[in-house]
């Protein structure tokens, strides 16, 4: 991923949103408000620890609907187009799927790979004490994404809570359960966007096929979506991580390997050396193997026009951000191709995120089923508004989707009278 693709998927999803904006009849004042991020910080921070300076990053999108929302990002590729990408699609996400909370981005740029534990800790509380002043429960409030975890939303808090001088767990969200985290939290984006997926095979029975199912990225989003979709009775047929991919058509045992990845550093690929049953592709050649579903569950742009026309899968579900681009968004609509886009898809991340939240804030806390319960409402009413939207007025979901987002948020900021 390199700038000029960032750059240009954040410019389409604003065209989008302005297009929309005037479909609905918003002013040209509340579009400009709805296509630009409110606030942007990035700083260059020396850590303890680390011989060079790591670039900072949040930014703001829009508050309008609630204080600002968003993940922590620490990636080598981490760049201020990306962090507004990023940003803004989490804006449309949270009006998408009705909860009162505005869109945000953070990232540091580094390969965590070159650092052990300790300095990764000092990145962790370094971002903290560069954002103290814009981050705080009413203000805005961050969350793990790409190569940041619970330990390190622990780190944060912990930061935080040290300069603030009190105790404010609803600062950031994804924090393990012994520190006021939510059940249900660590597998929500997965669990959502299964929801989300059942959802629309209900209306599209025969896009299921044998339900065979293809996943990009084995991390966090990725690991979950294929164990709880194996015990669905989904078959998972190939998947990989950052150093390649592995496909067996006859299926892949992915809650062993799920427990495996979670315990050690080992690549998917290394853990099948020696399995000959197992073939091992590059993450290229996994996107275009035999399966009915695919889900990108990586990084930014890994559907491109290069690639999208000989994608097999009949659905796509976007858990990872903004992986389609729009050409490739075109030739998929044209092959027939079924997507569930990522700001319905994997919104189920955020809504967890919103419950923690809200917990937090009550000091009362849920059982896993009323998590879950709430979820499977979140996801199913957004997943049904956006199929009703889509049906009425001929659109894609993700032009379906899109409108209800830039209706929600544009009104919200309308009423506020603008900024
Ligand atoms: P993660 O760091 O836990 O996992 C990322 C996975 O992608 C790892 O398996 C990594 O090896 C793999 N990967 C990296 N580069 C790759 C490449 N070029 N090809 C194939 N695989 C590659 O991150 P995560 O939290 O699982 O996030 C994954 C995606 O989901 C991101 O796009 C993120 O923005 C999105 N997302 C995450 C959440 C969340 O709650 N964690 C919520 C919404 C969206």
């Amino acid at each position: 991923m390199n700038n000029i693709k960032t750059d240009s998927i954040y410019k389409n999803i604003q065209d989008a949103i302005r297009k929309a904006g005037e479909n609905l009849g918003f002013s040209d004042t509340t579009i400009t408000n709805i296509t630009n991020p409110y606030n942007i910080i990035t700083e260059s921070i020396e850590v303890q620890g680390i011989d060079v300076p790591i670039d900072m990053y949040r930014v703001q999108f829009n508050n309008a609907l609630g204080p600002y929302k968003g993940g922590i990002r620490f990636h080598p590729d981490v760049n201020l187009d990306e962090v507004k990408t990023l940003a803004i699609t989490m804006m449309l996400k949270c009006s998408l799927v009705g909860i009162p909370m505005g869109g945000a981005k953070g990232g540091a740029t580094l390969n965590p790979r070159d650092y052990d534990e300790k300095q990764l800790e000092a990145v962790a509380r370094a971002w903290v004490r560069t954002m103290k002043d814009h981050i705080g429960v009413d203000k805005d409030i961050p969350a793990p994404d790409v190569n940041t975890n619970g330990q390190i939303m622990s780190y944060m808090v912990d930061e935080f809570e040290k300069l603030v001088g009190h105790s404010e767990p609803g600062v950031i969200t994804g924090k393990p359960i012994a520190i006021g985290g939510s059940l249900g939290r660590t597998q929500a984006t997965s669990q959502g966007g299964v929801y989300s997926l059942l959802k629309i095979l209900e209306y599209f029975p025969e896009k299921a096929g044998d339900k065979k199912v293809v996943i990009q990225g084995f991390g966090n989003v990725g690991s979950y979506a294929a164990t709880i979709l194996d015990k669905e009775g989904f078959t998972i047929v190939g998947i990989s991580d950052s150093r390649g991919a592995i496909y067996n058509p006859a299926g892949l045992d992915v809650q062993t390997i799920a427990e495996k990845k979670r315990q050690s550093r080992e690549s998917l690929q290394d853990m099948f050396a020696t399995n000959e049953d197992v073939i091992k592709l590059s993450n290229d050649e996994l996107l275009v193997q035999e399966c009915d579903i695919l889900i990108p569950a990586a990084l930014e742009n890994q559907i491109t026009d290069q690639n999208a026309s000989d994608i097999k899968a009949g659905v796509i579900l976007e858990l990872a951000n903004n992986p389609t681009s729009i050409a490739a968004d075109k030739i998929l609509n044209a092959n027939n191709v079924l997507l569930i886009p990522d700001f319905l898809a994997n919104a189920g991340g955020v809504t967890v995120s919103y419950f923690e939240w809200v917990q937090n804030r009550q000091q009362y806390y849920w059982t896993a089923k009323e998590v879950d319960e709430r979820l499977f409402k979140f996801m199913t009413d957004a997943t049904d508004k956006t199929y009703a939207l889509g049906q009425k007025e001929n659109l894609t979901l993700r032009e379906a989707g899109f409108k209800l987002a830039v209706e929600r948020i544009g009104k919200a900021v309308a009423l506020r009278g603008n900024k």
